[in-house]
């Protein structure tokens, strides 16, 4: 999918986002809205996905290790047809399969996560198996930012290169926010990039909510013997304007009057990409 399609479809999956958690009365609507053009870059872009057969042994992983933003995850793998898209009105509702953190029940999903710190490490494994079985698939891995306040992140981050996975990417969703305020203050992480280098890894820092930014950021060549590190800066609340950078919004459900506006919102930015594509 070309950019500005892709820049649409990641409008596309905020309305479905937002749709979903407001009907179900509950979900993590900041961090979804911030990794929203990271996963639609990887699902419909850059991963080598086949949604009929969700357990090809070529595919690329994706590891959601800040597990509690799942809501574009389901978005964007029932648009994809994992599964029937119906099913995302089961969001959170007793028996769902569509629980509030990734299930690997579901088709599509790799790994349960949630409990923060523990996709990396697992990505470091699922990298090193492909690389003793001489197979050519890349596992990605998305982040969050508090989360790199878990130690076991930083265990993950030293085996990554000593084991020279450079069929590893890791990206942070660097949106400077978590459940109880600015990262800074809450657990100082800066300088975080440096300290992703100095554990050896490939840093390439972009703007996370750029659909140019991150499919170049993506599809460049690996440093040969060196995991990636993908700083992508973002904003919490990203494409609707009266969430943007407000923590409150890590967990806030809209109201009917706020989905309304954000729904109005971002299908005024589908239609200017959709124009955007017509002179293209
Ligand atoms: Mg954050």
């Amino acid at each position: 999918m070309e950019t500005t399609a892709l820049k649409a479809k990641a409008a596309q999956i905020r309305m479905d986002l937002l749709k979903m958690i407001h009907g179900a009365k509950t979900g993590h609507t900041g961090g979804s809205l911030s990794n929203t053009d990271i996963l639609t870059a990887l699902y419909y872009r850059v991963m080598k996905i086949d949604p009929a057969n969700p357990k090809w042994d070529g595919r690329d992983r994706f590891i959601a290790s800040k597990g509690h933003s799942v809501e574009s995850l389901w978005c964007i793998l029932g648009d994809l047809g994992f599964f029937p898209k119906e099913e995302l009105k089961t969001f959170s509702q007793f028996g769902t399969r569509l629980i509030g953190h990734p299930n690997n029940k579901v088709p599509g999903i790799e790994m349960n996560t949630g409990a923060l710190g523990h996709g990396l490490a697992i990505g470091v494994g699922m990298a090193l198996a492909a690389k003793r079985d001489g197979r050519d698939y890349r596992v990605f891995c998305l982040m969050g930012d508090g989360e790199q306040a878990e130690g076991s992140v930083w265990e993950a981050a030293m085996a990554g290169p000593h084991y020279k996975l450079d069929n590893l990417v890791a990206i942070i969703d660097r949106n400077r926010l978590q459940i109880s305020g600015s990262t800074e203050e809450v657990m100082g992480l800066e300088p975080l990039e440096e300290k992703w280098a100095a554990f050896g890894w490939n840093v390439v820092s972009i703007d996370g909510n750029d659909m140019e930014q991150l499919v170049r950021a993506f599809e460049a060549p690996s440093i040969p013997g060196k995991p990636t590190l993908v700083m992508a800066n973002t904003v919490k609340g990203k494409g609707v304007s009266f969430a943007e950078n407000v923590a409150h919004w890590h967990h806030h459900v809209p109201s009917d009057e706020q989905l309304a506006l954000a729904l109005a919102e971002l299908s005024a930015a589908i239609e200017s990409y959709e124009q955007e594509g017509l002179v293209r």
